[in-house]
């Protein structure tokens, strides 16, 4: 018999319930992006942080929500994680309102909905739960303060955190580093979003494939990114993310990359995806500006 992953044996139960995503929400204009890959290490926070940030510094309203119980989106965005009164885990186990539990940050027009380690009980405390994989859904429709983008950091799983992102989200955004086994488990992500979209969330659509830590000068890095353009063709960003020691020095002092060092290639690349997916979406965001 197929062995199922996590997500697959969630949705394969027949309790699962109907979309609900189409539910009208307070706040339309927002578009949901999930940032999401059950491999560890792929550089998802580093892409949240600084992505949320150039979008921010480009002018558009940003919440970032950390649904990873490791936290590391919010320490990386200078919150305390443990001083954070609620946090995300209590939206989605409590059904406390989200916008309470948002913070503002040092980034002008970035705001964070913070995690820490209790959302680590919400897998299991969810698991009897009625719409359990609709909590942020839900959540999110009834967020009354405007925002243009959401994004969402997901946990390296495909577990129910990474079900409710998915459900709640426009598009998914999926951070490949550019190594020998960087294919490797996309087919598992590959199911489990065209699941999502047959069974919970019709709508969801690919934001795009970015290739991270990837350097020009490594053999290796090219021919794996001409693997991964064979693959998923235009769907791959044309901005790629090298590695930078800057990047990986910024979430210790609470900052993303453009406030620690703008200067650096990291920032650079950074503000370039902000730009590409911007361009990308050009004609909805005038909409909502206008709005
Ligand atoms: P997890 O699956 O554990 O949540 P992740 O996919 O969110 O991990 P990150 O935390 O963003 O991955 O990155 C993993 C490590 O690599 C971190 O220490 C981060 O600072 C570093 N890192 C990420 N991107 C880069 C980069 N472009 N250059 C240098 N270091 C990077
Ligand atoms: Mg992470």
């Amino acid at each position: 018999m197929k062995q199922l992953n996590a997500g697959e044996r969630w949705l394969s139960d027949p309790r699962v319930g109907p979309c609900t995503r189409t539910q009208k929400r307070k706040v339309p204009m927002a578009h949901i992006i999930a940032i999401s890959n059950q491999k560890g290490g792929v550089g998802k926070t580093t892409t949240a942080i600084n992505l949320a940030a150039c979008l921010s510094e480009q002018g558009c309203r940003t919440l970032l929500i950390d649904l990873d119980p490791q936290g590391n989106a919010t320490s990386g965005l200078g919150l305390d994680k443990r001083s954070a009164d609620k946090s995300i885990y209590d939206v989605l186990c409590s059904e406390h309102p989200l916008s309470e539990v948002i913070r503002p940050t040092e980034t002008v027009g970035l705001s964070v909905a913070p995690s820490n380690t209790d959302l680590v009980g919400a897998e299991i405390e969810l698991t009897s739960a009625i719409a359990r994989e609709h909590r942020l859904v839900d959540a999110l429709a009834a967020l009354t303060v405007p925002f243009d983008y959401v994004i969402i950091d997901c946990p390296p799983s495909l577990g129910l955190l990474t079900l409710n992102a998915l459900t709640a989200a426009d598009t998914v955004l999926i951070p490949l580093q550019a190594e020998y086994f960087a294919l490797e488990g996309l087919g598992e992500l590959t199911r489990t979003i065209q699941l999502i979209q047959r069974r919970l969330n019709p709508k969801l659509d690919y934001e795009g494939v970015l290739l991270t830590m990837y350097d020009t000068r490594n053999r290796l890095c090219r021919e794996v990114a001409t693997d991964v353009r064979r693959h998923f063709g235009e769907r791959v960003f044309e901005t790629t993310i090298p590695r930078n020691v800057r990047l990986g020095e910024s979430p210790s002092f609470g900052l993303p990359i453009v406030a620690y060092d703008p200067s650096a290639k990291g920032a650079r690349a950074y503000r370039n995806l902000a730009t590409e997916l911007l361009e990308r979406h050009a004609p909805r965001v005038r909409r909502n500006r206008t709005a």
